[in-house]
């Protein structure tokens, strides 16, 4: 697994995942808002409404974004069993 150092700048849950974002790798490209405009909009604050979409199009978004700024906390943690 890729490891990441920078601490999130923000993190967004709805209560079963949860997206972190990192500021320092975001390139503004605007792939998650023309892919799921009714979560990740960044003219509004928060930028990122979890409750806009279902967790799985939300995971489904996230992965498409290509800098790594968005990710889910379990792909970057592993959890004791
Ligand atoms: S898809 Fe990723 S890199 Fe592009 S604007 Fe959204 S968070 Fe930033």
């Amino acid at each position: 697994m890729e490891e990441v150092s920078m601490q999130p700048t923000r993190t967004y849950t709805n209560g079963e995942i949860t997206v972190e974002w990192r500021a320092e790798l975001c390139t503004h490209c605007k792939n998650c808002l023309s892919g799921l405009p009714t979560v990740f909009d960044p003219n509004k604050r928060p930028w990122v409404n979890m409750g806009g979409a279902s967790s799985d199009a939300i995971k489904e978004q996230v992965a498409e974004c290509p800098s790594g700024a968005l990710k889910l906390l379990h792909e970057l943690q592993q959890l004791p069993c």
